[in-house]
C-alpha cells in the first residue's frame, strides 16, 4: 500500500471507510467516539442499515427492537470500530482547512490545523476522501418579521432537548423527516401544540392530537405567524427544519461537490468518484434511504480502487455512466421508486466488491412496508418488527410503545424484552 489517503471525518462514513481498509488488512482494538443530541431515535428500521460483516445480533448478543435510540447506534457503530481497532488511524482534533490538487506533483496538498497546539502544517497524499456528511450546515431560509419575532427561532441542527419547548405553542417549518421527527418529538415531551408548515405539500400522516400541518408562513407580526392560506396563529417557538447545505469549505473550487440533496448527486462517478480528478472520493454524499450499508458498499469500492483492484474507465464512460444514472432518477415517481433507485446502486457497487452478501431485496420491502406503517400510524411506527437481511432474526417487539416511552436510554432499551 504505497498510496498517502486522507480521510476527512470521523462519523459513520469516515469510520466505515477505515473499517473497510483495516478488514483488508486485518487487525484489532479501541474505541471511536462522537456525539449526539437527546431523545433521537432511528427513524428508519435498524434491518436496513445494517452491517453485512458485523450484525445487530453479534454486537449485542441478543435480538434487539427494530428502532433504537441514538445510543443503541452509537454503541454498535463504535462497536464495530473497536474491535477493528481503527481508532489508532484518527488524528483527533486536527481541522481541514484547505485541500487542493498539485498537478505537477500528481498528489493532493492537504492542509491541516491542529486544534491543541494551533499549528497549521500542509502535507501531500495521493488519493482524499472526504467522508464528513451533508447534514450539518442548516440551510436557513428568513421570513418576514423574524428580526422582531419574540420567541426563540432555531434551525433542527441546533435543536437539542425537546424539554426545552415544553409547554410552548411551536412552529415547525419543513415537511421532510427533521420536521417529523421534531414535531413528533416536542409534541410527546410536552409542548402545547406544534404547527408544521409545509412550502410544497404536506407529510399528511395521521397526527396525533395537538400537531397539525399547514401552508407555508408568509411573515410573522409579533409572535403571530401568518400562512399562504390567510390564516394566523400565535407562537412561541419556531424550529426550521429546511434542510442541510453540502458545504466543503476547505476544498478548492474545481473539487468542490456542488449538490442539492438528492438520491444521486452529479459528477460523482459510482456516487462515490469525482469526475474531474477519481483520485478525490466522496462518501455518503446522496440523500438516504440506505445509510450504514450504502457506506459500507462505498467504503469497500473507495478502498478498491486505492489498492489498485478496481480500476476506472475513462472519464467519457464515467460521465455517460453518471448521466444513466440521473436520467433514472429523474423517472422516479414518488418513495418507492427512490427506494429501488437507491438499492439499485448498492446492488450495483456490490457486484464488483468483497463486502459480505444480505438480502437487499427483504430491505426493499421493509422499507416499503415502513411507508406504510408511518402512514398507518406516524406515532405507532417505530413499534413494528423487521427480520434481519443478514441472518433472518427477527426483532423483539419493544417493552414499551415509542410514543410513550421517555426514557432513551441504552439500559432501558435493551433491559426486559420479551
Ligand atoms: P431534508 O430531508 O433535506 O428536507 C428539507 C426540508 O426543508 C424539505 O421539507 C424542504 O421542503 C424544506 N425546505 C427547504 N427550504 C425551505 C424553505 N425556504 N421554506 C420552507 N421549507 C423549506 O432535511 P431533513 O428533514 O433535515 O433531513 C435530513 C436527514 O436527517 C435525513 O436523512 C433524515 O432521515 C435525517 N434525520 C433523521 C432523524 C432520525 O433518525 N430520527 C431525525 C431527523 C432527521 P420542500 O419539500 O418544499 O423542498
Ligand atoms: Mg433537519
Amino acid at each position: 500500500m504505497a498510496s498517502q489517503v486522507a480521510v476527512i471525518g470521523a462519523g459513520p462514513c469516515g469510520l466505515a471507510q477505515l473499517h473497510a481498509f483495516e478488514e483488508a488488512l486485518d487487525e484489532h482494538g479501541d474505541p471511536v467516539h462522537g456525539s449526539m443530541y437527546r431523545y433521537l431515535w432511528s427513524n428508519g428500521p435498524k434491518e436496513c442499515l445494517e452491517f453485512a460483516d458485523y450484525t445487530f445480533d453479534e454486537h449485542f448478543g441478543q435480538p434487539i427492537p427494530s428502532f433504537p435510540p441514538r445510543e443503541v447506534l452509537y454503541d454498535y457503530i463504535t462497536g464495530r470500530a473497536k474491535a477493528n481497532n481503527v481508532r489508532r488511524f484518527i488524528q483527533f482534533n486536527t481541522a481541514v482547512r484547505w485541500i487542493s490538487y498539485d498537478e505537477k506533483a500528481g498528489r493532493f496538498a492537504v492542509t491541516v490545523q491542529t486544534r491543541d497546539d494551533d499549528q497549521t502544517r500542509t502535507e501531500q497524499f495521493d488519493k482524499v476522501i472526504v467522508a464528513t456528511g451533508h447534514f450539518s450546515t442548516p440551510n436557513m431560509p428568513s421570513f418576514e418579521g423574524f428580526d422582531q419575532f419574540p420567541g426563540r427561532i432555531m434551525h433542527s441542527h441546533d435543536f437539542r432537548d425537546a424539554q426545552e419547548l415544553a409547554g410552548k405553542r411551536l412552529l415547525v417549518i419543513g415537511s421532510s423527516y427533521s420536521a417529523e421527527d421534531i414535531a413528533l418529538q416536542t409534541k410527546k415531551y410536552g409542548a402545547q401544540s406544534v404547527t408544521v408548515s409545509y412550502r410544497t405539500q404536506p407529510m399528511g400522516f395521521p397526527w396525533p392530537a395537538g400537531i397539525d400541518e399547514v401552508p407555508l408562513l408568509s411573515k410573522v407580526d409579533g409572535n403571530t405567524a401568518h400562512f399562504a392560506d390567510g390564516t394566523t396563529r400565535d407562537v412561541d417557538a419556531i424550529v426550521l427544519c429546511t434542510g442541510y447545505q453540502h458545504s466543503f469549505r476547505f476544498i478548492s473550487d474545481e473539487l468542490r461537490l456542488r449538490t442539492a440533496n438528492v438520491l444521486y448527486p452529479g459528477n460523482l462517478y459510482k456516487g462515490v468518484f469525482w469526475l474531474g480528478q477519481p483520485d478525490l472520493m466522496y462518501l455518503g454524499m446522496q440523500d438516504q434511504y440506505y445509510t450504514f450499508t450504502m457506506f459500507d458498499t462505498q467504503a469497500w469500492y473507495a478502498r478498491d480502487y486505492v489498492l489498485g483492484r478496481i480500476s476506472l474507465p475513462s472519464r467519457e464512460e464515467m460521465a455517460a455512466d453518471i448521466a444513466r444514472w440521473r436520467g433514472r432518477l429523474a423517472e422516479c415517481a414518488g418513495p418507492f421508486d427512490e427506494i429501488d433507485f437507491q438499492a439499485s446502486y448498492l446492488v450495483d457497487l456490490h457486484k464488483d466488491v468483497d463486502y459480505p452478501s444480505y438480502d437487499v431485496d427483504l430491505t426493499r420491502a421493509h422499507f416499503k412496508e415502513w411507508e406504510h406503517d408511518k402512514m398507518a400510524s406516524i406515532t405507532g411506527y417505530r413499534d413494528r418488527s423487521f427480520s434481519s437481511p443478514c441472518n433472518g432474526t427477527i426483532a423483539p417487539v419493544h417493552h414499551t410503545p415509542w410514543w410513550g416511552e421517555l426514557d432513551d436510554s441504552m439500559a432501558t432499551f435493551l433491559g426486559n424484552q420479551t
